[in-house]
This record gives structure tokens, C-alpha cells and sequence, in this order.
């Protein structure tokens, strides 16, 4: 198959390096996914943002993908808050894995292959546990499991961590802990009350620690490494750490990840954005400020995921005007070409005849292959536009559709990354609403009728009516809409 050649700056060397996955009709990526303990803040949403982008090249560039994020359902925090609300862990973490979805779902966030979660995995984690133990790494202390760093040599390869101060038999037992003190881990925990969520297994009654959940989930799904593993900035020392020391101390002679990707921080006011801080915004707060998906979306993809990215609702408003200004150009071409109709091809099957097309194509796509330079990608989207808007103003009556045709195909497939751009006619003097959402409510109309739910039905109805939208049942059971006069 051909593909796409990709680079990536890849954290193990520091460097950029050409990716080469084992298969890449077979690519295997792992992300670390949230704690599922509350609503994401946009800062984590933009490291789940960054794998869609990293997802969504790889398929644009034609790698075949089979990709895991995990779902932390075991930590600390979940613990000490399911006793606090006297509820088992499963009843408190199910909301928030639905609200994390939910979010996904909101900003177009393609759904991966496999979404394994910690609670699911405990077996995986005993096993990894009895192989670091058959392998030597591993000493008890207190009934507490933990991985002796000293016995390990390749301990701070990836991090580049200064382990010359490091003591033996230093230990934390907590999930987080101080950045850049360098002690042994915790693997497994001894249950310390009653009261706190325990698991009966070979190596004992407790709860697996933070670190182990990841590495046994790559083993559980993948049963080797993988090609790429992602994860914030913040993840590298010591999660990424402990991770590559549990997977390679138990595998030695197996690669565990071939190219390590960190994604740079969302800030506010320079500063990390972060629930401990309490300076965050979940996605909700900036919808319920009238904020729509499509610009926070845009906004938060924009910059390179290398790049800090400060926010601010002044920042978010610019995105939402540039984004906006592609949208209009896509729009004109779509009227004045008449090409509402158009059913465009898949990406892969379409060949741009016209020269300057094929070049803007050439240079999106090469923008992505080098570490994902969405920026520079945006570039070309923006050249489609001065191009597009160049043209329809000097051949306002004697348009080429074809050449229209080509331009909306662009279009189309760099939407394929940015999934914010609409390609359905807007009704008109009907600021931002699209016919499309219209047939979703008539729709969700018509279920709530069949239901009987006849409030929600009316309620409908009147929303779109606020809207200047008029519903009319047909005898025969259809319902059409027509704008208010
Ligand atoms: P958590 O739910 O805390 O486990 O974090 C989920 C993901 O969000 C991890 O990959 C973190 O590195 C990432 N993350 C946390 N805070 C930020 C931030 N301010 N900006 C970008 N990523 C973040
Ligand atoms: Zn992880």
C-alpha cells in the first residue's frame, strides 16, 4: 500500500525522525484518556483533540489505524470520592465516562478502535505484576507491591530524568506525586479500610497503582508495544516513565513504543490550565457562553500541539472570524457553482486535474506529514479561499464548474481534519441554522409524537418557530417547514 511518508518529533531521541510502523495497514496507537472524576477541562480536551488530529492525518496521509484510549475508572481521587458518596466506584464513574463521550461526540471527535478501561483490565495488570516480580524488579513492603527503580538500567531514558540522586528503597504509595523526584512506584496497593474498592488476586487484595493500568492495557489490546504513544506534556515524568520501565522491565527484548508523542499545555493567563489550580473551563462553560462546538473546536486545534497555547474568549472569538471566513468562501463557491447537490467523492478517489488545486493539496497533505503542522495546513486552507474568492470575483457570470467542482472537493477533504465546515445550504436570513438541523428536529419531533410525548413535541415546535420556522403536517403523515414571513 502506499502511504504517505510521516515525521514525527518523536520525545524518546528528542528528534525528528521518519515513522516507520511495523504495518501500515495495521498502525497501533495508545493514548492515555481521562480520569473519569469530573467534566474534562478544554486543557484535557485538547490532548483528546490533538489524538483526533493525529488520527485523522494518519488516515488522510492512508495508513490503516487501530487505535486504544484507556479510560482511568481506578485512582485515588475516584476511591476517596466513591466512599465520601457511599457509592460503589462503577455507580461514580459512570456519569463522567458518559459526560467524556458526550464531549467527543460534541466536538467531532472520530471514535477509536478501542476504549479499554481500568476495571476491565485487572487481570491483564496481575499478570504484568507476576512477570516484573518473576523478572526480579519487584519487592514488597507493608503488603504494598512496588517497582525498584535501581534494579532497572533504563530507568530515565525517556524522560532524560537525572537519576544519579536516586535511593533505594525510596517509595511513593500516592498516584501523583512531586515532578522530578526520582523513587520507586507503586504497582499494587493494599486495601486500607473495609470501605475502599478492593480486588481478591494472586498477588493479593488491593488496587492496581496509576502507572500499571497503562502498561496492561497496551498488553491487553495489543499483546505487544505499539507503533505510536500519545499523551500531555505533563505525563512524561513519571507516568511515561513508569509505564516504559513496567513494559520493557517485563519484556526486555520487545520494543514498547516506537514514537512517543506529547502534546503541550492549554494555559490561562500563562499558567497550566488545571482542575488543582481551579482555573479551567469545561467544555459546557464555553457552550453555556454561546460559544459553538465547530469554533472551540477549531480554535483548539489551530495551534501545533507542540506549541503552548494560551486561552482566553478574546482568542476563541478571533477563531471563530477566520474560521467564519473559510466557511463563507465555501459557501459562495457552492452557489454561485449551483453545486448544493454535490455528493463529494472520498478523498482517495479524487484527482485534482487543475495545478494550482493539485499544489495546495500537495502542501496541506506534506504540512501534516511533518509533525502534524496544522498551522502551516491552515495556510493552504486559506490559499483555497484567496484562490476561490480571487476567481469568483473575476468570472462572476462565466464560471468553470469544474474548476468549482475541484475547489469544494478541496474543501472537503481538508474537512476531513478540521470536521467544522458545513457543505448544506444555509437558510437564508436564518443566521446559522442549516436545513440539516432543521430535518434533525422534524425528526426529533416525529419520534417524540410517536412516543407520545407530546410536550416535547410542542416544545419543538416552538423553539423552531422562535427561530422563524414554520412546521406543516401533511394529510399523508410528512411534515415540511417554510420560513416565517
Ligand atoms: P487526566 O484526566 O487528568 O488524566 O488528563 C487527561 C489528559 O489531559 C492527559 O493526557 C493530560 O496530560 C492532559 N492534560 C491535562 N491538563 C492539560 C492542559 N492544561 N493542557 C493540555 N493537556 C492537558
Ligand atoms: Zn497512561
Amino acid at each position: 500500500m502506499t502511504v504517505v511518508p510521516f515525521v514525527f518529533q518523536n520525545s524518546k531521541s528528542g528528534k525528528k525522525e521518519s515513522f516507520l510502523p511495523k504495518d501500515p495497514s495495521h498502525v497501533t496507537i495508545y493514548s492515555c484518556g481521562p480520569t473519569v472524576y469530573n467534566f474534562a477541562h478544554i486543557g484535557n480536551i485538547r490532548s483528546f483533540l490533538f489524538v483526533d488530529i493525529l488520527r485523522r492525518s494518519l488516515l488522510l496521509g492512508g495508513y490503516k489505524l487501530n487505535q486504544s484510549m484507556n479510560i482511568t475508572d481506578i485512582d485515588d481521587k475516584i476511591i476517596n470520592e466513591s466512599i465520601k458518596r457511599k457509592i460503589s466506584v462503577e455507580e461514580f464513574t459512570k456519569p463522567w465516562t458518559e459526560a467524556f463521550f458526550k464531549d467527543l461526540e460534541t466536538l467531532h471527535v472520530q471514535k477509536l478502535e478501542h476504549y479499554p478501561k481500568a476495571t476491565e483490565s485487572i487481570d491483564a495488570m496481575v499478570g504484568l505484576v507476576e512477570t516484573l516480580r518473576s523478572n526480579g524488579l519487584v519487592y514488597e513492603k507493608d503488603g504494598n507491591l512496588y517497582f525498584s527503580i535501581q534494579k532497572f538500567s533504563r530507568y530515565g531514558e525517556l524522560s532524560k530524568i537525572d537519576v544519579s540522586g536516586m535511593k533505594a528503597g525510596v517509595r511513593y504509595d500516592a498516584d501523583e506525586y512531586e515532578k522530578d523526584d526520582v523513587r520507586d512506584f507503586v504497582l499494587w496497593k493494599n486495601q486500607k479500610s473495609e470501605e475502599e474498592k478492593c480486588w481478591h488476586t494472586r498477588i493479593g487484595n488491593g488496587r492496581p497503582g496509576w502507572h500499571l493500568e497503562c502498561s496492561a492495557m497496551i498488553r491487553k489490546v495489543y499483546g505487544s508495544g505499539v507503533d505510536i504513544h500519545t499523551g500531555g506534556i505533563d505525563l512524561l515524568f513519571p507516568h511515561h516513565e513508569n509505564e516504559a520501565a513496567q513494559s520493557i522491565g517485563a519484556y526486555p527484548n520487545e520494543e514498547f513504543v516506537g514514537t512517543w508523542l506529547h502534546c503541550e499545555h492549554l494555559l490561562v493567563d500563562g499558567e497550566k490550565m488545571s482542575k488543582s489550580k481551579g482555573n479551567f473551563y469545561t467544555l459546557r462553560d464555553i457552550l453555556e457562553k454561546g460559544y459553538d462546538p465547530n469554533s472551540i473546536r477549531y480554535h483548539l486545534i489551530s495551534a501545533h500541539y507542540r506549541s503552548k497555547l494560551n486561552f482566553s474568549l478574546g482568542k476563541l472569538e478571533e477563531s471563530k472570524i477566520a474560521m467564519e471566513r473559510i466557511q463563507n468562501t465555501i459557501y459562495r463557491v457552492l452557489e454561485v457553482g449551483n453545486l448544493w447537490d454535490l455528493v463529494p467523492k472520498h478523498y482517495d478517489e479524487f484527482h485534482f486535474s487543475a495545478l494550482d488545486l493539485q499544489n495546495i493539496n500537495l502542501e496541506f497533505m506534506n504540512s501534516l506529514a511533518d509533525d502534524l503542522n496544522v498551522p502551516k495546513a491552515l495556510a493552504s486552507v486559506f490559499e483555497l479561499v484567496r484562490i476561490g474568492n480571487q476567481y469568483l470575483d473575476a468570472n462572476d457570470s462565466n464560471v468553470d464548474t469544474k474548476y468549482l467542482n475541484e475547489i469544494v472537493q478541496l474543501f472537503y477533504k481538508m474537512n476531513e481534519l478540521f470536521a467544522v465546515f458545513q457543505f448544506t445550504k444555509q437558510v437564508q436570513s436564518l443566521e446559522g441554522i442549516s436545513e440539516e438541523w432543521i430535518l434533525e428536529q422534524i425528526e426529533l419531533r416525529k419520534t417524540a409524537k410517536q412516543n407520545k410525548d407530546f410536550s416535547t413535541a410542542d416544545r419543538i415546535r416552538k423553539e423552531l418557530e422562535e427561530k422563524g420556522i414554520l412546521l406543516a403536517d401533511t394529510k399523508e403523515g410528512k411534515t415540511t417547514w417554510k420560513k416565517a414571513q
